[in-house]
């Protein structure tokens, strides 16, 4: 059968290719515990789903306007404001099917055949795929854990070329969990701008940071500079909604109309039970975001832990999102294992314990810890994998 060209570049996610093989092995019947997981472990909050199953019961099951409900997108602004104290107005935003279906609009309305893309490494896996499918050209910033993942203005600024026409930021990252001061984000987006160069500022974990950071926005940029500067956020890590699929983007009023002519010849509207429950999730109190993102700095900091005594392994600190990605390859060379693939491999098969390779995010030294799971479950394998760590 013949498949499209534009496929021929893209790969399938490589967290759901170890999920895959971790439910093959579980299926055998061994047991697995899973530290390879994207999602939050907790349910979504009470007063969300009730503000579904309301929706459901008034009947709001029918098409509504592409880029969402006019009180949705107003909701979004009053997250502005009340987190970075702005209002974005409502043609500035659009709501998609997640963060994901935000970022791949935007690319799709942002990229010729040819522009550039500069993407920092360590990168959340889509990035490239996605500005692939869109006809541009990624161009990785290597950053490594010597570095503490961390990257410099200095730095940025030596990989803008002409030919670069945006640049990603994430912070807190996945899936380093590095995060920025306001100032240090600031000047990050400050270099962009200064060369004319956009950004799009992933900020998709911005409730999930650990005192002493803060959360930081690039918001106050898209209004300075809202030709240059796009935001994007959603509802799944932070209010531990990944199933109901709302994500957001905040940009010029011109790219947000070019993002939903393209969602309207795609996905149309979001699911209108969805678009209720995220009204009440950002319309609603956040202690429960303080509460989940507190039991994610726990478990940081248990795991943190445990992996610093591994000796060899360097782990920068992440201020916030809930992975830890551990440089590990003080243990290539041992036991026939030569890549991150192979080390996630012998931790799956001889400790139970499934995590993704540092490959799939574009640095092969590492390995993705998620912590997005029990406290005791993520103490146990973690010692699991101390058992085997090869030698
Ligand atoms: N951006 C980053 C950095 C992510 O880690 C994810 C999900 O894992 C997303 C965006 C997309 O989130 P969603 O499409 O579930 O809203």
């Amino acid at each position: 059968m013949r498949i499209a060209d534009r496929l021929s570049c893209v790969r399938p996610s490589a967290t759901f290719a170890v999920n895959a093989k971790a439910a093959e092995l579980k299926a055998q019947g061994r047991k697995i515990v899973s530290l390879a997981i994207g999602e939050p472990d907790f349910p979504t909050p009470a007063h969300i789903c009730k503000a579904a199953q309301h929706a459901i019961d008034e009947g709001f099951t029918r098409y509504t306007a592409v880029p969402g409900i006019p009180e949705l997108r107003r909701a979004v602004g009053t997250y502005y404001k009340r987190c970075y104290g702005l209002e974005p107005p409502v043609e500035s935003v659009l709501v998609s099917n997640g963060g994901k279906h935000s970022l791949f609009n935007y690319f799709q309305a942002m990229l010729n055949p040819g522009d550039e893309v500069l993407i920092p490494a360590p990168y959340w896996l889509s990035y490239p795929d996605m500005v692939m499918l869109a006809g541009g050209t990624p161009v990785f910033l290597p950053v490594g854990a010597q570095e503490g993942f961390r990257l410099t203005p200095q730095k940025l600024a030596g990989a803008i070329t002409p030919k670069t026409r945006l640049c990603i930021l994430n912070a807190p990252s996945n899936p380093t969990g590095v995060s920025y001061s306001q100032e240090e984000l600031d000047a990050l987006v400050a270099c962009c701008v200064d060369k004319g160069v956009c950004v799009a500022s992933d900020e998709i974990y911005d409730r999930i940071v650990f005192a002493p950071a803060k959360s930081v926005s690039a918001i106050r940029w898209w209004e300075r500079c809202p030709e240059r500067v796009a935001v994007f956020n959603g509802c799944a890590k932070s209010f531990s909604m990944t199933g109901w699929r709302v994500g957001y983007c905040v940009g010029h009023p011109k790219l947000i109309k070019a993002m939903d002519t393209i969602q309207s010849q795609s996905t149309s509207n979001i699911c209108s039970i969805a678009q209720k429950a995220a009204l009440a999730a950002l319309e609603g109190s956040y202690d429960c975001v303080a509460e989940m993102a507190a039991a994610f700095q726990r478990r940081r900091d248990l795991a943190l832990n445990i992996l610093s005594s591994w000796q060899g392994v360097l782990c920068p600190k992440p201020e916030g999102a809930f992975y830890l990605f551990a440089d590990m390859r003080c243990y290539f060379g041992k036991n026939g294992i030569a890549d991150s693939a192979d080390l996630c491999t012998h931790f799956l098969e001889k400790a139970g314990v499934a995590l993704v390779p540092g490959a799939a995010f574009g640095d092969d030294a590492c390995v993705r810890f998620s912590y997005a799971v029990a406290d005791e479950v993520l103490e146990q394998a973690l010692k699991d994998m101390e058992k085997v760590l090869p030698a």
